[in-house]
């Protein structure tokens, strides 16, 4: 088996259910309890919070941990109380809380880099809120979130010339860029940023919301106030101390991922053949969109699998929905190469001997279907 969808799921690192086991055992105590035992779960609950923060340059006490990286996202659209701006290219767990709260969309280039003139053109004194994911989830492109920062400063600057009192904030859905990117919130200028374990080799069902200090959110749950009150419920301490360490390992492996990823991408850019690639430039080197127009991608998904290669041909949630991609769609491609579109993502499961074998059947089986729609 080849698998090629790292951006649907990764496998728990070894290194990480390790480091999750002993609370599912011995150290199953609830952390508010009273009693010693239960007061050293409390503290390696924190432990495990400080490291998730640490790699991103925040302390523990910033984050609200989630039960994953939609309910991340769900958590930062309570901050604004007006108009929210964000990327046409979103995932559906932005993308819809957004429309729900009335926000506008901005549209993305052919590269599906963020159109600057047209953020700044809806960026108007109204907008509380503005959310740009740091990569997509369809093409792994990355946005220029620092500049868009830089934007929402001068903003601010300006509101408050004019005695506008009205917030601005910038969100980032974070989720697939930690394999890659060394992410830093004081560099990137977020003031709210989503994590997301299950993309970085930690458990399913975990995620965090960054928080910058002075940011009012509202409780997504309410109960026994933890979490500072904004997401009620007991505390996954195992859940917490796997994505610790997932976290850890993806922020120590970030430039030798993007070295290996890079390569390996590089490999099926030459190997590959009868295609048109998609995600050109700007995006995740462990991402490669390919276009094979006439073709349906749903079918050579299948033929795929029945080879042992396991690849996907948009968003995994939207693939299952049968719906098509909008990502695809904002970038202008049409329904033919939209239809023939399939996204190969790159991880910890492969190995270059598996790259060169996923290209070469990727090509016999295009050429098989090829040779069926001719016949
Ligand atoms: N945001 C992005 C960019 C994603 O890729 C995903 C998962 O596919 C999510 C959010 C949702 O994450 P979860 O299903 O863990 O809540």
């Amino acid at each position: 088996m080849i698998y090629l969808d790292h951006a649907a799921a990764t496998p728990v690192d070894a290194r990480v259910l390790r480091a999750m086991e002993p609370y599912f055992g011995e150290k199953f105590y609830n952390p508010s309890a009273a009693y010693l035992p239960a007061k050293k779960v409390s503290a390696d609950y924190e432990v495990a919070k400080a490291k998730i923060a640490h790699c991103i340059g925040a302390k523990g006490a910033d984050l609200v941990i989630t039960a994953g990286a939609t309910e991340a996202n769900n958590l930062a659209f309570t901050a604004p109380t007006s108009k929210v701006l964000y990327l046409e290219t979103e995932h559906d767990s932005v993308r819809r809380v957004a429309q729900q709260y009335g926000g506008m969309a901005v549209r993305v280039l052919a590269n599906g880099l963020v159109d600057m003139a047209d953020l700044r053109a809806k960026l108007t004194d109204e907008v509380e809120m503005i959310s740009v994911s740091l990569a997509n989830n369809e093409l792994g492109v990355i946005q220029p979130l620092a500049e868009i920062a830089a934007l929402v400063r001068e903003v601010r600057m300006d509101r408050m010339r004019r005695g506008i009192k009205r917030q601005l904030l910038l969100h980032s859905d974070a989720s697939q860029a930690l394999n890659l990117l060394d992410v830093n919130v004081a560099r990137l200028g977020v003031d709210l940023l989503t994590l997301n374990s299950a993309k970085v080799y930690g458990p399913k069902g975990v995620g965090a919301l960054y928080v910058a200090h002075g940011v009012k959110l509202l409780p997504l749950t309410l109960g026994g106030g933890q979490e500072n009150g904004l997401r009620s419920g007991t505390e996954n301490v195992p859940g917490v101390v796997g994505f610790a360490r997932a976290m850890e390992l993806a922020h120590e492996h970030v430039n030798g991922n993007r070295k290996k990823y890079a390569g390996w991408r590089k490999i099926l850019l030459d190997e590959l053949e009868g295609h048109e690639l998609i995600n050109r430039k700007h995006c995740l080197d462990n991402f490669v969109v390919v276009c094979y127009e006439g073709l349906d991608a749903e079918r050579l998904v299948f033929a795929l699998e029945e080879r042992g290669v396991y690849v996907a041909t948009g968003a995994a949630c939207a693939a299952s929905k049968g719906v098509r991609s909008h990502v695809l769609s904002a970038i202008g491609l049409s329904e033919a190469q939209i239809a023939g579109s399939l996204r190969l993502t790159l991880g910890e499961t492969n190995d270059e001997a598996q790259i060169h074998e996923a290209a070469a059947i990727i090509n016999e089986v295009v050429a098989a279907e090829r040779k069926r729609m001719g016949a």
